[in-house]
């Protein structure tokens, strides 16, 4: 069964779109930890992030760098912090934070947006990714 993530690549599933290559997608967390937390995943859907292949682990990390020189452009904070998981969502994604104290990378802490919140913060991003 396709995963949640591939869903929302297809457009069955709504999300607030960040950024997108013909190989990778990035959107907001739903359940943000801070401001601004955004998900980088291959399209290729795979579980573990390392059982991906080279060239797609690869282009991950460097498609997750461009996402989060634009995050940071965008939502102030004292730096991006980086993580990968998947113990909810088995499709690899890595969570881009911005981070402002310790406690926002430990996903105890979460922020709510609303749907306006959402968009103008996708919309922020964007716009610093052109
Ligand atoms: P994990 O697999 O533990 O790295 O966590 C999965 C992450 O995906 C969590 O931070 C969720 O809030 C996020 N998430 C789950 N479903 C969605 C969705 N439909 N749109 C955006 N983020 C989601």
């Amino acid at each position: 069964m396709a995963s949640i993530f591939t869903k929302i690549i297809n457009g069955e599933i709504p999300s607030y779109k960040v950024a997108e290559t013909d190989d990778f997608y990035a959107f907001l967390d739903i359940n943000p930890n801070a401001k601004g937390h955004t998900l980088c995943i291959p399209k290729k859907e795979v579980n573990r992030l390392f059982d991906l292949d080279k060239e797609t682990y690869d282009g991950l990390m460097e498609f997750s760098r461009t996402v989060a020189l634009g995050l940071r452009e965008a939502i102030p904070c004292k730096r991006v912090g980086m993580s990968v998981i998947g113990l909810e969502v088995p499709h690899v994604h890595v969570h881009l934070i911005p981070l402002n104290h310790m406690g926002e990378m430990t996903f105890q802490e979460k922020v709510s947006l609303s749907p306006e919140e959402f968009e103008a913060t996708a919309a922020a991003i964007r716009a610093q990714l052109k």
